[in-house]
């Protein structure tokens, strides 16, 4: 058979397999070679009958000492228990509804049992062992890999179909890595790898053979990330002239920070040369990132183009709007709002407006995507929070111009790695300074013997002036929304009972989007001292009264989420608290918030977070809009991405089209049409 024949023909699968087998996304032969196992049961060792260690699953060879005998328990249920033993003593095992076992097993004749082990009282019993007679060496005796599985298939149809895909590996299997970094590296090509990664006949086989498939992942993602650069690298940017932005500083408010003109300032510098901008500007929450976005607006506006700036929400939109709104005015541009909720009358009247160019900056939500929307000359694009859009996402929004200069932020800090990885395709520039004047948020982790305690400091902060967050979390094990809603729900109430002469607020994930709007938007106005709600409080909120964050069950959140809510309070002059509860939920918990009672750097944070719970549960799914990763940790794999992406930068910078490396280009194309991102043609 080929590769890319239908499993459907390999030999003992049927059409109700292969249905199954689609549910894996294996269709052909090729699909079912780049399944790999989740796993390996190491079942070579043979171990003395008197050596076993109880609670594992580990392999004997033993002789049948009396006949098995089969009672039964209940209705539909036999247990057949057999004696056996070895040089060094006796076991029971015990099987479950299985005739084979009965019949099959002589007494007299030696097997090899594979199975778990158990403690009865002072004897060890092994449950279900699989067997085959000694030197048969299918079930025992070797490595087996162990795959992901659906309702309906079995094991043994995975080794059927990887058998039927194994077999098409033979001689020269095409690798389309370059053999140099093949050797370099020092990994397998990769039919030996394929073979090894399926049947290992060793762990270390397994485990060269995992090195080079997860080299391999993170090389393909970073020569597409290159790739992705360089094309746009290769074009030039839209034209300003006059890049002054005298007037700009003049119009602030504030002095900017030093890390704030730096990132203005590489803006200027990538248009001045001629290049699109492409550009992530990093910075900590509250470190004032907005300041960058409304810089690079001015420009283009002040050139006679136009911007537009995306935000994942219809509050934050608000905001950008009511911050740059009177600057801009000050500086005889003129800036629109275009969100969904807006009436469609209103919304066609700014689109036209957009459309003709008599709107100059544009604020908005993904509403500004929508094919209605139209620019009569976009030159500057920025998206802000980025880990709420896909790479897709950013890439329409600049399609809407032409060679538009595009401005990227995020206040979700990740570790230098894999920021080179993720927005391999941007330059980055880091804002590693507060606005003056900002104190620290005091941070205290309490249990709920502190309740009663930061139940008066909640009344406190209300009453000289301050404003409240209390956030429930979505608890871990609650089984319906409902429960969390509750929870929120029986909080609210229960502040209302003992602090009556307070307004407090309630926003959880069932109130509708207009109403929670509204409720934001009364809490930012001052008109309720205690906001009460689940985690929609949305990232990047302003509410610069706000002085103190109470965040109940703590222990159920990731750190950088924690001090992503921590970053809602201390945005004014004011001395603002943060209060975590879980603190008396175990050491680990304990633990987990000491990190944040102790820092207030949310790239530290970031590292700890990853550290304890890999890039998946960091970034959630498809955040990051990359394409998906099999074996690859992006967390843990931080050597070898490294590596990778040397590798690749080498490689490209020689031929950066891939002209050289056709079966590596195919590839890089075929992972990259996964993610939406359309190809690279
Ligand atoms: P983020 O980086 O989280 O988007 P923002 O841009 O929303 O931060 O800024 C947070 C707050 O800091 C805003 O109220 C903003 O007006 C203020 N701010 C920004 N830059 C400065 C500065 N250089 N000096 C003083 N305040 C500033
Ligand atoms: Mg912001």
């Amino acid at each position: 058979m080929r590769l890319e024949d239908h499993v459907r023909f390999v030999r003992g699968i049927g059409p109700k397999k292969a249905e199954l087998l689609q549910k894996l996304g294996i269709v052909t032969l090729e699909d079912a070679i780049q399944c790999y196992p989740r796993g390996y049961e190491d079942r070579t060792h043979i171990t003395p009958i008197a050596q076993l260690l109880e609670g594992e699953k580990q392999c004997v060879h033993a002789i049948v000492g009396a006949e098995p005998k089969t009672a039964h328990i209940r209705k539909g249920m036999d247990v057949t228990r057999c004696k056996v033993y070895d040089e060094s003593g006796s076991l029971l095992l015990r099987f479950f509804n299985n005739r084979y076992a009965v019949t099959a097993l002589e007494v007299g004749k030696e097997y090899a049992f594979y199975g778990k082990v158990q403690a009865e009282g002072k004897s060890l019993v092994m449950i279900a062992p699989e067997f085959e007679p000694v030197g048969a060496d299918s079930k025992t005796g070797r490595i087996l890999p162990v795959y992901s599985l659906t309702a309906g298939l079995h094991q043994k149809d995975l080794y059927t179909v990887t058998d039927a895909a194994l077999q098409t590996v033979t001689g020269e299997y095409p690798d389309f890595l370059p053999e140099e970094i093949r050797k370099q590296q020092g990994l397998p090509p990769l039919g030996e790898a394929l073979v090894y990664i399926h049947r290992p006949q060793t762990m270390e086989q397994a485990q060269q053979a995992r090195h080079r498939m997860v080299f391999e992942e993170l090389f393909l993602l970073s020569c597409g990330m290159r790739l992705l650069r360089s094309r746009r690298a290769g074009k030039s940017g839209a034209r300003l002239r006059d890049l002054s932005l005298n007037a700009f500083y003049r119009a602030l408010p504030f002095a900017l920070t030093g890390a704030q003109q730096r990132a203005i300032e590489a803006c200027t510098m990538d248009i001045a040369a001629g290049k699109p901008l492409s550009r992530l500007v990093q910075g900590d929450v509250g470190s004032g990132k907005t300041m960058v976005a409304a810089a690079l607006c001015y420009l283009a506006a002040k050139n006679g183009r136009q911007a537009v700036i995306m935000a994942p929400t219809e509050l934050l939109a608000q905001q950008h709007m009511q911050t740059m709104e009177p600057l801009f005015g000050k500086l005889g541009v003129s800036c629109g709002l275009l969100v969904g909720a807006m009436g469609a009358k209103q919304k066609r009247e700014t689109t036209q407006a957009i459309e003709s160019g008599e709107i100059s900056v544009v604020i908005g939500t993904h509403a500004v995507l929508s094919d209605n929307v139209s620019f009569h000359d976009l030159a500057a694009a920025v998206v802000d929070e980025q880990h709420r859009f896909g790479v897709s996402q950013r890439a329409s929004l600049t399609a809407k111009g032409e060679n538009v200069h595009l401005l990227v932020m995020s206040a979700t800090p990740i570790p230098r790695t894999l920021a080179l990885l993720i927005y391999g395709d941007l330059d980055v520039s880091i804002i590693d300074e507060l606005p003056p004047g900002r104190q620290k948020i005091k941070t205290y982790a309490v249990g709920e013997k502190t309740r009663p305690r930061i139940d008066r400091f909640i009344d406190k902060q209300c009453a000289e002036g301050g404003q409240v967050y209390v956030v429930c979390p979505l608890v871990e094990d609650s089984e319906t929304m409902d429960t969390v809603r509750s929870s929120a729900e029986s909080t609210a109430e229960r502040l209302k009972k003992i602090l009556p002469h307070r307004v407090i607020g309630l926003v959880h994930g069932r109130t509708k989007a207009a109403e929670r709007e509204q409720i934001m938007a009364d809490f930012a106005a001052g008109s309720i001292d205690i906001l009460v709600s689940t985690t929609v409080i949305e990232v990047g909120v302003n509410v610069p009264n706000a002085t103190l964050m109470v965040v109940e069950n703590g222990d159920c959140f990731g750190l950088s989420q924690l001090h992503q809510l921590r970053g809602r309070v201390g945005r004014g002059k004011r001395q603002s608290f943060c209060v975590f509860y879980g603190a008396d939920k175990g050491e680990e918990a304990r633990e987990r918030l000491r990190t944040l009672v102790q820092t207030n750097d949310g790239f530290a944070i970031a590292r700890r977070d990853l550290e304890m719970r890999g890039a998946g549960d960091f970034f959630g799914t498809r955040q990051h809009g990359l394409p998906p990763m099999k074996m690859a940790d992006l967390a843990g794999d931080t050597r070898l991405l490294e590596q990778a992406k040397l590798a690749a930068d080498t490689l490209l910078e020689n031929d950066p089209e891939l002209q050289r490396e056709p079966k590596l280009r195919a590839k890089v194309q075929k992972l990259f049409s996964q993610c939406g991102e359309g190809g690279f043609n």
